[in-house]
């Protein structure tokens, strides 16, 4: 990253599509949107000009993936490192404000802080960190990040979880995830009362689902009877319904995941059965052999990757809601998730009746969540808003 002050340093021109996406307030500018570059170094902090030359602000520029641009700041900036450690600080102060009853949570979440290709995950003395774009790959960003980190939040050690895919999209050198500091790699994290055994190195994203650490909380408030948590990783829901519910089954096509979802279980003194499966084949099984349910989780991976998915994915949501909702007793629950940012609220919420009529079930909204609030939306920025959460009682 240039040091120089952007002001003076290159700017990019982009076209009157472009311009009215940053003045609408998202951040990105596609390249497709991008009219001259003006031999901007690759990662480098530019000014954003319209096609005709008036500022739009400062960004951070990536030669190569599709997003060219991420703003950063609608003005000009003389000094980007005392702006990123603003930012930091202010990412950290925004948790200490919102986050309750957990050491696990996420301290910066890109976009959604300032900080365009930075994600800061803590659990409790490990922080894990990712990095997404060209600009906040360089050396000089990435000591920053560690050193205001570590003043800041003084962790044990510092990891590293790198996306081959993204640094293959962004043309950054490979890498491999591993520590940056320090040298422990497992800790115990704590959510709303319950434990979780975190493995650094280990399992998906960092390692575990914080986006829904608030609606585990909100679950396991009006969970009852017998549950069923179909895609339970290692056993966030599972985990959290125990205490309110005569049983518990989790299910799960990953091995790994519900292996350590045991260890979280005997961390709690909690017994939940385990079931390895496709959760598609399962539900079949289950609604055809006429199982029924008092509560019921449904947390699929993200069907829709793209916008291109979404017909089929709204069809693999559909059927697993359908199936469920079959399968739950009279006053039961249905707690429905989706993480993939394609599929809108009301979208979600079409599905969910179509599901309901076809059941000829009598669904209520109890509440519609979204995700936990150290994972901030930015309402001119729609992708930063994923997570839906759809708390339901199936009256008849
Ligand atoms: N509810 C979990 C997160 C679920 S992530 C939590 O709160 O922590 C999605 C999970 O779905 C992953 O664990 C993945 O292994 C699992 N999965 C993906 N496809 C599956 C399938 N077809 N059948 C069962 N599980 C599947």
């Amino acid at each position: 990253m240039s040091e120089k002050p952007p002001a003076n340093g290159p700017s990019i021109r982009v076209s009157p599509r472009g311009a009215s996406r940053l003045k609408e307030g998202h951040v990105w500018v596609y390249r497709s949107d991008i009219v001259s570059t003006n031999d901007a170094p690759p990662g480098s902090v530019v000014t954003v000009t319209d096609h005709r030359g008036k500022p739009l602000g400062t960004a951070f520029y990536s030669s190569s993936s599709q997003i060219a641009i991420r703003r950063i700041s609608h003005d000009p900036v003389a000094d980007v490192s005392a702006l990123l450690r603003h930012r930091i600080a202010d990412a950290i102060a925004y948790r200490e404000a919102v986050v309750h009853d957990t050491d696990a949570y996420r301290v910066i979440f890109s976009e959604a802080d300032g900080l365009p290709g930075v994600i800061v995950d803590r659990y409790s003395d490990i922080l894990s960190l990712q990095i997404l774009t060209q600009a906040v790959d360089a050396d000089s960003v990435r000591q920053l990040l560690l050193s205001e980190l570590s003043d800041r939040l003084n962790p044990n050690s510092v990891v590293e979880r790198v996306d081959p895919r993204i640094r293959e999209l962004e043309d950054l050198s490979p890498r491999e995830s591993g520590l940056l500091q320090g040298d422990k790699t497992s800790t115990i994290v704590t959510m709303n009362g319950i434990q979780f055994h975190h493995d650094a190195l280990e399992g998906q994203k960092t390692g575990s689902f914080l986006d829904q650490r608030e609606n585990y909380a909100a679950a396991a408030q009006i969970a009852h009877g017998d549950a069923l948590d179909v895609f339970c990783y290692q056993g966030g829901f599972a985990l959290h319904l125990a205490p309110h519910c005569s049983s518990v089954t989790g299910v799960d096509s990953s091995r790994p995941a519900l292996e350590a979802a045991d260890r979280n279980a005997a961390l709690n003194k909690k017994e939940v059965e385990w079931i390895e499966a496709n959760a598609f084949d399962l539900m079949k099984d289950y609604a055809a052999s006429e199982r029924r349910y008092d509560t019921i989780v449904l947390d699929p991976p993200a069907f829709a990757k793209t916008k291109r998915d979404l017909d089929a994915a709204m069809r693999g949501y559909k059927e697993l809601n359908l199936r469920a909702l079959k399968m739950l007793r009279p006053g039961g629950l249905l707690i429905s998730c989706s993480c993939s940012c394609h599929v809108g609220q009301s979208d979600f919420l079409d599905m969910l009746a179509s599901a309901g009529r076809d059941a000829h079930r009598q669904l209520r909204l109890v509440e519609l969540r979204s995700q936990s609030k150290d994972h901030p939306i930015l309402p001119g920025v729609p992708e930063t808003s994923y997570l839906k959460c759809a708390i339901i009682l199936v009256s008849y």
